[in-house]
């Protein structure tokens, strides 16, 4: 059995039964049965179940927020934000996915004709993370679904429960049984998965699982796909229209659901011309962060979902200072019960210093001074990451002088960590291989039959 606890309080929610080898391969072979059938429907009946699916978790909003800030520590308004957002890649899919998945038509000279068929991969493996798990797991299994695949879903053992709930509502807006399937436990189910034959791999997690993923299913020659995570960069440049709000939101982008967004703002540039004025708006509005229990409405910053996650932060805190950085505000867990970790800033960092190279994921941000556009440029890029960069700036095409240098799967001008169904969603170097939402995501889970025809 499994142990499900709190984050916040440390107490048991729930145990629940862990699957083993067996029971995997056993829900693998009922979900190739089950694939047939469900590849056979048209695209519009596959839809109607999601949008089933969509209309009910809205419909349970309530008891879903509770059950995701329970397991999670996501502040309760972050779960109802998350919940609802999520819906728009339904949205998304009910409009677009018949086109997306229609055959392509060639006609070529003399009678001859050739098509593109858009078939599904067959049973997908869906290894997820607990951080966004109604956002990282719609990008995946809904868009599997819909394409005509089975899918496997493992949700991280940080939101079991809410694994567990998007099966039971799934099976109730129509979607069979042996189409779709949780499966339970930790890592080592993870690995699990990995030993036997799904038609495609589809991750969302951290580099080195990633990349041990990578290595393990090669030789099974299927379609492996990575989300992974992130040390993206903010520049602010000098002529922001208004210093404080560029504070405001770069604050929020680094500490949103407590930093643990893989497009979390993870380190910002600031111009010395506004540095002194935005630091002092930033320490204003993160010293306001409302901090505590996550089911009450106001909070803001909850705790971490995993205890581990204490030691990396507080061991960049201690580097950092170590190697010269000044500590502005929080830098360490706070007392009593539960994973929390005091929001904090570090100023008078460099990129000798572990906060401005590893990945974070947590409530701490460095901020550093920077002379001009060919300077911050510079840092931006010296990173193994690319995932997003942001720059803040009134002017266009300043800004993206700087955008189209940038490595990244995303850039944003004038917004940050934001994710849409409408455009990709990718990451370069250590932060994945693969494309998620638009119409790329779909086909993700699809594989080309081309079928050339004559007419006699
Ligand atoms: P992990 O890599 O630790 O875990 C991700 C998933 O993999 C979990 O379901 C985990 O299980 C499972 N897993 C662990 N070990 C193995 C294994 N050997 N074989 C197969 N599966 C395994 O990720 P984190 O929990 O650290 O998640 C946070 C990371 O995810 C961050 O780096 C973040 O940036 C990234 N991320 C990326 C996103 C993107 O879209 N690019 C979106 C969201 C997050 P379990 O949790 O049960 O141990």
């Amino acid at each position: 059995m499994m142990n499900i606890y709190n984050p916040s309080n440390e107490q048991l929610l729930k145990s629940v039964e862990e699957d083993s080898s067996q029971t995997i391969l056993d829900k693998l072979n009922k979900l190739r049965h089950g694939q047939l059938l469900w590849s056979q429907k048209t695209v519009a009946e596959r839809l109607n179940c999601i949008v089933k699916f969509g209309a009910l978790v809205q419909s349970n909003i309530d008891n879903l927020a509770k059950v995701l800030t329970s397991e999670t520590g996501k502040p309760i308004q972050q779960s109802y934000n998350e919940i609802r957002g999520a819906n728009n890649r339904i949205e998304h899919l009910k409009q677009n996915a018949e086109k997306w998945l229609a055959d392509n038509v060639i006609e070529g000279l003399e009678g001859t004709y050739e098509k593109i068929i858009h078939e599904p991969l067959g049973v997908v493996a869906n290894i997820s993370a607990w951080n966004f798990p109604y956002n990282v797991g719609y990008n995946v299994f809904l868009y599997a679904l819909v394409a005509g695949n089975s899918v496997a879903y493992k949700p991280s053992e940080f939101a079991t429960l809410t694994g567990l709930a998007f099966a039971d509502l799934l099976y109730e807006a129509g979607v069979p049984e042996n189409v779709f399937q949780c499966i339970v436990g930790d890592g080592s189910t993870g690995q699990a998965m990995l030993e036997v034959a799904f038609d495609g791999y589809f991750f969302t997690g951290s580099y080195p699982t990633g990349l041990h993923i990578l290595k393990e299913v090669a030789p099974k020659m299927v379609p492996v796909q990575l989300e992974l995570g992130g040390k993206d960069p903010l520049y602010v440049m000098d002529d922001v229209k208004d210093v404080k709000v560029a504070a405001v939101n770069a604050a929020e982008g680094a500490f949103y659901n407590n930093g643990q967004s893989c497009c979390a703002v993870e380190r910002i540039y600031v111009h010395e011309n506004i540095y002194n004025d935005f630091i002092k708006f930033f320490l204003e509005e993160v010293e306001g962060y409302v901090i505590g229990d996550p089911e009450s409405e106001n909070t803001f910053i909850g705790p971490l979902t995993r205890k581990g996650q204490l030691n990396l932060l507080r061991n960049q805190v201690d580097d950092a200072i170590s190697k010269g950085a000044k500590l502005l505000l929080g830098g360490d867990e706070l007392a009593g019960k539960g994973n929390f970790f005091a929001p904090t800033i570090l100023i008078e960092v460099n990129h000798e210093m572990l906060v401005m190279k590893e990945e974070s994921f947590g409530p701490i941000i460095g901020i550093q001074k920077v002379k001009n556009d060919e300077e911050a440029i510079e840092l931006m890029k010296d990173t193994e990451y690319g995932l997003t960069s942001a720059v803040f700036s009134t002017d266009q095409a300043r800004a993206e002088q700087v955008l189209k240098i940038m490595n990244t799967g995303t850039v944003y001008w004038n917004c940050c960590d934001r994710v849409s169904p409408n455009v990709p969603w990718s990451g370069r170097n250590k932060s994945g291989v693969g494309t998620t939402l638009s119409s790329q995501g779909i086909r993700a889970f699809t594989q080309p039959k081309a079928y050339h025809w004559r007419e006699v």
